[in-house]
């Protein structure tokens, strides 16, 4: 047999016995089966997790079980997107946009609705948002036509818009997303700014990474004493 053929043999063979393991992992029938299933596509859940999130709600109370099955139903139907900066919104806008309290000049980019709950948490922002749904990813097939960035223009010529923060993730996708953003945001002669990225607080500085001392060093500022 040729080396290749031995391969080919041999993964044949794993590929069999991984079908084997797969039937092995899903012993269940009929609704049970179908609720592991479910659970098993929700992120962050893997095969022994969604297993024991369904043993739970099987064992727990009907009631307890049908809360979790309309609130699930209930939020699909009555959140949809924001009409103005596409966070999660129960009617046409969200909270913020309709909060009128919220300074308008200021607005704070980020990727996901979720990454408003990080920035509002801080208690240091009272500007207003807009969400891309997204970054740019050639791996992933996501150019700026799949974000909300001709919403994102638009915003900045009809709501006076001062200063846009480039609050996109510190890594390769939301770096990348940032530039882009900035080439196109700063000949409109608005302040462009991107959030500074550094030590985590209360860390040392012998076990930061080089990249991040680095960002840490560029975006000194001078110490208010
Ligand atoms: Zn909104």
């Amino acid at each position: 047999m040729s080396p290749a053929g031995s391969i080919s043999a041999v993964s044949a063979r794993v590929s069999a016995a991984r079908s084997a393991d797969a039937k092995v992992a899903s012993p269940f029938e009929g609704p049970v089966q179908t609720l592991v299933d479910e659970l098993g596509r929700l992120p962050g859940i893997g095969p022994k997790s969604a297993q024991r999130i369904a043993f739970f709600l099987l064992k727990s109370a009907p009631d307890d079980a049908k809360r979790l099955a309309r609130a699930i139903v209930e939020a699909k139907e009555r959140v949809s997107w924001c009409r103005r900066c596409f966070n999660f919104a129960e009617g046409e806008l969200c909270v913020y946009c309709r909060d009128d309290r919220r300074d308008s000049a200021l607005l704070c980019v980020v990727e996901e609705p979720r990454d408003i709950v990080a920035v509002e948490r801080t208690q240091e922002y009272r500007g207003r948002y807009h969400v891309l749904l997204g970054a740019i990813s050639p791996i992933e097939g996501i150019g700026p036509d799949q974000l909300k960035i001709k919403e994102l223009l638009a915003r900045v010529n009809d709501e006076g818009v001062q200063e846009v923060i480039l609050a996109t993730n510190p890594n390769i996708e939301g770096e990348a997303t940032a530039m882009y953003l900035a080439r196109l945001l700063k000949p409109l002669g608005l302040r462009v700014t991107r959030i500074a990225s550094g030590l985590p607080v209360g860390g040392d500085l012998e076990y930061a990474d080089e990249v991040t001392l680095g960002r840490a060093l560029e975006g000194r500022r001078e110490v208010d004493a």
